[in-house]
């Protein structure tokens, strides 16, 4: 049976996104949201609404039983987990399928493998993936680390094998801080994620980050859309995304690419997956694969002209890929800012109510966002609270777009990251495209000295 009723495990923008990717598609939804959300525009549009417990996601958003009695409860024959929360959560996924309901999302074994970076990098490299020269796997022991990390050459990078968000993460300048840093790695990721298992890699000093949209059938057959440049990036937190990168050719897309689909149909891969890569003097280095749908998808979407949730809900149905690779056309330049409830500049978070909203619009602008006036945004959860997605036919006049747009968003009530977008825009290097993941924080901390000496004369 197709499917005809999907529960959305989410809230925010994304919930919404998946709603209306549903609905065009004549597909009814099911919302679920805790009790800090039963205003929120996915709610309000949903054709069925859950409530599944309190605000904090641990007993509402992670609640497992509480969203299955809920798929059960209104007959939803398949979950979207959008991303963040369940979505890449193996045992999840494994719960979901044993319930007779269509995950939509990679087969629960890609999850657990993805999931583990010691055996992602594994599968990444027996599939052909260019790697970030490293240890052989997990490594405990302390000589055998310094033996490792003398091969690769310092400074090398002490990884978790279970982290993520940047966090279980050390830098090691050389051999005499080897131990102690290496030790408070374990000791973080432990806290954070009950496993110290630790890997090594070289540092790269001043890479992009450049990632790979991939989407399979699960049978064996396997595309790519592209890449997606996030290098403008904050505390491993992505700002500003753009695709295509400006600084890959389309030989190297279609190269890469290939690879990166041709590693997918080996896997057999099902569904929505992007490849992150490091890339640093023209060469590409795997450091993760997310087994989900990403943020930043709408660039791909604005350069391909598919609606990625569409293609995710057709595979999870059993349908084959909606396009074959020859058939897909990267065409003009889209970027995508976050849009967060925070000072643009301290970062604090400001959570509160709407007081006005006025989106952005005209011509190759999107914006992806529940807000609405009168809306409280509530604390407990991301702060962000809207993309705004522009299409160009050329990198230079989706920039101008982008200036254009962010002039006409208003959101008040709340301190939002427009003005820093708005400042980004007036940066030589993010005009030119001239950036790494090391910039955006280099120039924020530029910035706050600068301010800081004109506040002192
Ligand atoms: P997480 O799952 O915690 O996000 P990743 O492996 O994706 O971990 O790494 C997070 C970020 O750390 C990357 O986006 C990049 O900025 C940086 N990073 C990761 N590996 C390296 C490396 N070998 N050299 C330099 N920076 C790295």
């Amino acid at each position: 049976m197709a499917i005809s009723r999907i529960l959305i495990a989410n809230r925010g923008e994304i919930a919404l996104r998946i709603h209306r990717a549903a609905h065009e598609m004549g597909i009814e939804t099911v919302a679920v949201h805790s009790t800090a959300d039963a205003d929120a525009m996915h709610v309000r549009l949903a054709d069925h609404a859950v409530c599944i417990g309190p605000p904090a996601a641990s007993e509402s958003y992670l609640n497992h039983a509480a969203i299955i009695s809920a798929a059960e409860i209104t007959g939803a024959d398949a979950i979207h987990p959008g991303y963040g929360f369940l979505s890449e959560n193996a045992k999840f996924a494994d719960i979901v399928e044993a319930h007779d309901i269509k995950w939509i999302g990679p087969k629960p074994e890609h999850i657990r493998t993805m999931g583990d970076k010691v055996q992602a990098k594994k599968t990444a490299g027996a599939l052909g993936l260019p790697l970030v020269p490293g240890s052989d796997g997990a490594v405990s022991d302390f000589d055998e680390m310094r033996e490792v990390a003398a091969e690769i050459g310092y400074p090398v990078l002490a990884k978790a094998a279970s982290g993520g968000g940047g966090r279980g993460m050390k830098v090691i300048p050389s051999e005499d801080q080897l131990e102690t840093l290496v030790k408070q790695a374990q000791n973080e990721a432990m806290a954070a994620f009950g496993d110290d298992t630790m890997y090594l890699e070289k540092y790269l000093g001043n890479p992009r980050h450049i990632e790979f949209q991939v989407f399979g059938d699960g049978r064996g057959n396997a595309i790519h859309l592209g890449e997606r440049d996030c290098s403008l990036q904050r505390r491993h937190q992505k700002v500003f995304e753009e695709a295509p990168s400006p600084v890959i050719s389309q030989e190297d897309r279609m190269r890469m690419g290939g690879i990166v689909a041709d590693a997918m149909a080996t896997m057999e891969y099902r569904g929505a997956g992007t490849i992150e890569f490091l890339w640093e003097d023209g060469k590409f280095y795997f450091i993760e694969m997310n087994t989900r749908l990403q943020v930043e998808h709408p660039v791909t979407e604005a350069i391909t002209g598919m609606d990625l949730v569409r293609e995710q809900i057709r595979i999870a149905d059993g349908k084959d890929l909606s396009v074959k690779q020859e058939d897909i056309v990267f065409s003009g330049h889209a970027i995508e800012c976050r849009i967060n409830a925070e000072d643009p500049f301290t970062f604090a978070p400001s959570p509160g109510k709407i007081e006005y909203y006025h989106q952005a619009g005209g011509m190759h602008v999107r914006v992806d966002s529940g807000l609405y006036a009168g809306y409280t945004i509530p604390p407990y959860y991301d702060s962000m609270i809207a993309k705004l997605i522009v299409y160009g036919r050329t990198r230079e006049g989706c920039l101008m777009r982008l200036r254009r747009a962010l002039e006409e968003m208003v959101i008040q009530g709340v301190k939002t990251s427009i003005p820093l977008h708005q400042e980004l825009l007036k940066q030589p290097d993010v005009l030119s495209g001239d950036y790494t993941i090391k910039w955006l924080e280099e120039w924020l901390a530029e910035r706050a000295k600068a301010e800081n000496a004109a506040s002192e004369s």
